[in-house]
């Protein structure tokens, strides 16, 4: 007998295992197809999974195994590539592939929603085709000719109804009433649009012409490049001008953008430069909307994929290019969750596996992507000038130790201000902290006001009336006295709440418009907040990180970056690197225009040697010297490293898996482990956080610990105290 014994069905479930299942009734004889939805029984229940193979024999009694009761796809929701893709990555990241197989699928197919949509369709029933042959219906000509229509055109959809003659429906409720014509739902697939190139490109400038004939004279095989672009360099026509190629080749590309960088303005361009139909896949999207994203790929519709993260895992038919715009941005990174995987990272694995070109794109690249390239593993291409008439900003550090302050803002920033509005320039003030004060004192007793549930003060919301927490969303009334001694209190330190009441009274007939998670909620608000600038309506922006990601404001024409300090002295030795991105990243908003932008930095710290670097060699400068200071100290890129986080109802619990995980590793040469110790926030939400971390100068011999190692510490009884996961190439460290 050749046929298999048994098809290996994978779970949404932590499970480092397939179950083995009998082939449905109905598919005796049939091949296997990895990467088809199945539905299961699983104890009492009924589940979905993924058939991954099969077998010529199982370790279970046959008297055990159940059939598959229903194969829910005629073709792979994860074909061959994708589902090797999937596989290594549960490889890597050690990971039970029943999950990661699940995160690479929209929700509504996770639950059984078919792979394409579905349309009802008319269609002639055995007996109408008899009854149509001997003449029937013979006294309801119109009738007849509606059921001879049908016949000739192998049925007909509710929409083309009408078209059939104007009592058609009411012929049809006849018909299928006689049992003559039946309903059945076929897969709709929307006819594939001709990529056209719409609207012709922007001239490229030399970098950027160097940049596309670079890249595309070898789409047809692997390459990673960075495409190191300074801010208003012109990357995302770099982009256009690629995907255009691509397109002309019958191929489609597929677009990763950061999580709150999908806006308009991006999506617009790619609309309005081609015809070809676009999938969008990002968070903001219903289920229903997402599962539409996923079908126009799946079938070969869309020949632009652009989404975030999970859009990584997108269905795309005759990939030929994958960029990943703002590549340094921590969005890729999923944080959360069991499955704690690097889109950017696979996009590359991917692009290697699919042997295409993939563009990681950035103004402030990730050190580990400068280290590849340098390397040479990546190919680096550079873009930097302006495109236009723009200039690069000047950048000065102003002293916060010698200047006078009022509210958080120092006289020089405060005359600069008043200078580019005076010359009708705009202003960007950035603070990376929202709210209106960080701390709720009690200058009599010195009460501060903390978060029952985190390691953490609360913030004060003056015009809310509110304390909240920004780490687990306690929020509680503000006290009008405090509750120790009665004594009045004072709010200490800036939010961007209380910057902008500053900036009202500074400059009361000057509009502005903040941009932080209190001020807008939805995608719309952000844009309207960004319109309010560019109309020049508003003339001043007060702004967290947002305002960092990808929005043009070209007519602003000075940034104050308030306070540039929380990240020159963090235990994360990622600390500096995000500084600097987030310092580069918003000076870049200055001066995009015609006019020439000044950047000023706050700072206690300015003989800072990493902000001494930052103004005197830009980001590349910086980052060799910063990259010194971790190859010293053997950080990422290198070492390779991984934590086990946990957190657990008390600190005890938290520590005490990990101290277990600790005894039980049987440390090879070249591989180390540090901790575990308390997180530098260890309460939050109610719950201890602890990690451990494991460190290695050879990844190989840390993946090879892993693999033994991780399947050990999952059977360990102080596992089930705790939630934990294992974080391979972590970003955050606490
Ligand atoms: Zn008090
Ligand atoms: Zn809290």
């Amino acid at each position: 007998m050749s046929r298999a014994a048994v098809w290996r069905v994978v779970l949404d479930m932590p499970l480092r295992r397939p179950f083995d299942y009998l082939p449905p009734q109905d598919a005796s004889g049939k091949p296997v197809r990895p990467g088809v939805r199945v539905r299961v029984p699983f104890g009492r229940q009924r589940l979905i999974g993924l058939v991954t193979g099969e077998a010529a024999s199982s370790d279970i009694a046959p008297e055990r195994l159940k059939p598959i009761l229903e194969v829910l796809d005629a073709e792979p929701v994860l074909d061959a590539a994708m589902l090797a893709l999937l596989m290594w990555a549960a490889e890597y990241y050690h990971h039970p592939l029943g999950e990661v197989l699940a995160a690479a699928l929209p929700k509504a197919l996770r639950l059984g929603a078919p792979a394409s949509a579905m349309r009802k369709v008319w269609v002639v029933s055995e007996e109408g085709r008899a009854a149509l042959l001997s003449g029937e219906p013979r006294r309801a000509p119109q009738q007849r000719a509606l059921l001879q229509q049908l016949f000739e055109r192998k049925g007909c959809s509710a929409e083309e109804l009408g078209a059939l003659g104007p009592n058609a429906r009411a012929h049809l409720r006849s018909l299928v009433h006689r049992g003559w014509v039946a309903a059945i739902d076929e897969p709709l697939i929307p006819a594939a649009v001709p990529a056209q190139t719409q609207a012709q490109g922007f001239a490229l400038n030399a970098e950027q012409h160097a940049a596309v004939a670079t890249i595309s004279a070898s789409l047809q095989s692997f390459g990673a490049y960075l495409l190191h672009g300074i801010t208003g360099s012109g990357k995302t026509e770099v982009y256009l001008h690629l995907v255009a190629r691509v397109l002309a080749q019958g191929r489609a590309a597929l677009i990763l953008v950061p999580e709150i960088g999908l806006t308009p303005q991006l999506v617009g361009r790619f609309r309005e430069r081609f015809a070809a139909s676009l999938a969008l896949l990002h968070s903001g999207l219903t289920d229903g909307e997402r599962l539409d994203g996923w079908r126009q790929a799946f079938t070969g519709h869309a020949r632009i994929v652009l989404g975030t993260r999970s859009a990584v895992f997108a269905p795309v038919r005759a990939l030929g290019l994958i960029v990943v715009d703002e590549e340094h941005d921590a969005s890729f990174k999923q944080h959360e969750g069991g499955f704690r995987y690097s889109a950017r990272d696979l996009a590359v694995v991917r692009a290697q596996r699919a042997a295409v070109p993939v563009v990681l794109g950035s103004a402030t690249p990730a050190f580990e992507t400068l280290y590849n390239a340098a390397a040479g593993r990546y190919q680096r291409l550079s873009l930097p000038r302006r495109t236009a008439q723009a200039q690069a900003p000047r950048l000065g550090l102003i002293d916060l130790r010698v200047n006078a302050v009022q509210a958080g803002i120092s006289t020089p920033s405060i005359d600069a201000i008043r200078r580019h509005l005076n010359a009708a320039g705009q202003v960007l003030v950035f603070l990376n902290r929202r709210g209106y004060a960080p701390t709720l004192l009690c200058t009599a007793c010195g009460w501060t006001a903390a978060c029952e549930e985190c390691d953490a003060r609360l913030t004060v919301h003056q015009a809310a009336g509110r304390l909240r927490c920004h780490h687990c969303g306690a929020d509680a009334p503000l006290p009008e006295c405090c509750p120790q001694c009665g004594f009045a209190l004072r709010p200490v330190g800036q939010g961007t709440q209380r910057i902008e009441e500053k900036l009202e009274e500074l400059f009361p007939d000057v509009p502005r418009v903040r941009l932080d998670r209190d001020a807008v909620r939805g995608r719309g608000d952000i844009e309207a907040a960004v319109q309010r600038m560019v109309s020049g309506d508003a003339r001043i922006l007060i702004g967290t990180q947002m305002v960092t990601k990808g929005h043009d404001f070209p007519n602003v024409t000075l940034v104050v970056v308030l306070n540039a300090d929380r990240g020159l002295f963090s235990t994360d030795f990622r600390a500096p690197e995000r500084l600097a991105q987030t310092i580069v990243q918003v000076a870049g908003r200055a001066g995009r225009g015609d006019k020439p932008g000044e950047v000023l930095i706050q700072t206690e710290f300015p003989d800072h040697p990493l902000l001494r670097s930052l103004l005197a060699a830009g980001y590349d400068g910086f980052a060799r010297t910063a990259l010194i200071e971790r190859e010293q100290a053997r950080w990422p890129p290198f070492s390779r490293l991984a934590a086990v986080r946990d957190s657990a109802k008390s600190a005890a619990a938290a520590l005490a898996f990990l101290t277990d995980a600790r005894h039980l590793a049987r440390l090879p040469p070249k591989v180390r482990l540090f901790g575990p110790v308390p997180a530098a926030m260890a309460k939050r939400a109610g719950r201890y956080h602890a990690q451990l971390l494991i460190e290695s100068s050879d990844r190989g011999a840390l993946h090879r610990f892993l693999d033994s190692w991780v399947s050990q510490i999952e059977q360990l009884p102080s596992s089930r105290r705790v939630r934990w996961a294992l974080d391979v190439d972590p970003l955050e460290l606490f």
